[in-house]
């Protein structure tokens, strides 16, 4: 049996008033436009709640697309039964079995909205669990705690029966907290950081440093599906790639001792930020975790950090890597992000960076670099835009 409709919870947002109904309406156009290429689906708004009638779409290919929508928080697959005993008997039976995964305890929790029908709501529940009972051997009522809990809607023109509660990405609508840069490398955590930014409801862009050709071009092109992976939840995203080769060969030929990261992390920040004046985003995301690495330490981020004014975002400083990889995983990026690429930042790495850098001797080294500046607006203005959408076709497993 597959189901006729779809039950959207758009968003148990702990939020109040006029702002709830705002956030609510937003999630409904992400979902319209999430779902859009499937023709026949039709979107109904009742008694506070929103349903998609499926018209033989196919739900599997739907539901994936709503999995994706930020702020839905929950959706169920609906089955309908016109409005006699036997028919929801059956229906319900059918919605039971569809569940197939050996939960034995359950209860039946009918509504009847629609007064003409027969049997009252009490009359309903047992006469709909007592039909299950007899059907599926082994299956037990447990009203306190049950496993499954199947409900009965008995509306006007029909019966709505749904059991099942598939948890969305929740969250905030997309863009309503204002828009970000990402610092988006090739490894694990920054993609992850992207996907908790945008789940807060920032829009995001994202900004790459390569050092072509010391760094490889599959190494972009992975960055590009790292980028593609968080444009489904977000649509499409402007990508900055930033040649940094320039700038890093520069800052080597003067110095190569243990600053020389916390020099080129500034950089980068610097850049990052005009790139965000440009294009009017007020925050920076990045993907340090504390004491991950040299540069991730807190007196290395402090001095990293006090080269830019714009805020800087770290949703993944206090997650450990295992949580990290977790939410790589559930949002797919994992398995991209563990291909070997090299990152720009390898490039010239001093054997021992410091953890514990000096902002005063740091900003001296860079008052010695005259042509500094002048080198980070070369960047900004050779940095090439990349639009990338959801669908981009991995090529990147073909040039391994
Ligand atoms: P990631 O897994 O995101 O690469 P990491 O643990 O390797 O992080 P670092 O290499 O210290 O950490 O980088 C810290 C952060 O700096 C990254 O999470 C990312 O936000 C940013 N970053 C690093 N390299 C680049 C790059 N080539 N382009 C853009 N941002 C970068
Ligand atoms: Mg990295």
């Amino acid at each position: 049996m597959k189901p006729d409709m779809i039950m959207l919870r758009l968003g148990e947002l702990t939020l109040k008033g006029k702002n709830r109904s705002r956030f609510e309406k937003v999630v409904f156009e992400q979902v319209k436009k999430s779902v859009q290429s499937f023709s026949r689906l039709t979107f109904v708004l009742e008694f506070g709640r929103v349903y998609i009638h499926l018209n033989e779409e196919s739900y599997e290919a739907v539901q994936k697309r709503l999995r994706k929508v930020l702020g839905l928080s929950s959706f169920s697959p609906v089955y309908t039964a016109p409005l006699e005993l036997e028919e929801i008997q059956s229906t319900a039976l059918a919605a039971m079995e569809m569940l197939d995964n050996g939960q034995a305890e359950f209860k039946v929790t009918v509504r009847r909205v629609n007064k003409k029908f027969p049997y009252d709501s009490q009359e309903m529940n047992k006469l709909v669990a007592g039909y299950i009972l007899k059907a599926v051997p082994g299956l037990r009522v447990n009203v306190n705690q049950p496993e499954v809990e199947l409900k009965v809607e008995l509306r006007e023109k029909q019966a709505l029966i749904f059991s099942q509660s598939v948890t969305g990405v929740g969250g905030f609508p997309l863009g309503t907290n204002g828009k970000a840069m990402l610092m988006l490398s090739g490894g694990i955590d920054s993609p992850v950081a992207g996907f908790l930014a945008l789940r807060q409801g920032l829009r995001l862009e994202a900004v790459h440093f390569h050092s072509y050709p010391y760094t490889s071009e599959r190494s972009q092109q992975k960055v590009k599906e790292l980028v593609a992976k968080l444009s489904g939840y977000a649509g499409d995203i402007r990508l900055h790639m930033v040649p940094f080769t320039s700038i890093q060969t520069r800052i080597h030929e003067v110095y190569k001792e243990d600053l020389f990261i916390t020099l080129l992390r500034r950089a980068m920040f610097r850049i990052t930020e005009k790139l965000a004046e440009n294009y009017g985003a007020s925050a920076i995301v990045t993907g340090e975790s504390l004491g991950q690495v040299a540069s991730q330490t807190i007196n290395s981020m402090n001095v990293i950090g006090r080269a830019v004014e714009v805020p800087i975002i770290q949703p993944l400083v206090c997650m450990e890597k295992k949580e990290i990889i977790r939410i790589a995983e559930d949002i797919d990026t994992f398995e991209i992000s563990i291909l070997p690429y090299e990152d720009c930042c390898t490039l010239f790495m001093p054997p021992y960076p410091s953890t514990n850098p000096s902002l005063r001797i740091v900003e001296s080294i860079e008052k010695s670099m005259e042509w500094l500046d002048a080198e980070l607006d070369e960047a900004v203005r050779l940095t090439e835009q990349i639009w990338v959408g959801a669908d981009e076709k991995p090529q990147f497993a073909a040039l391994f």
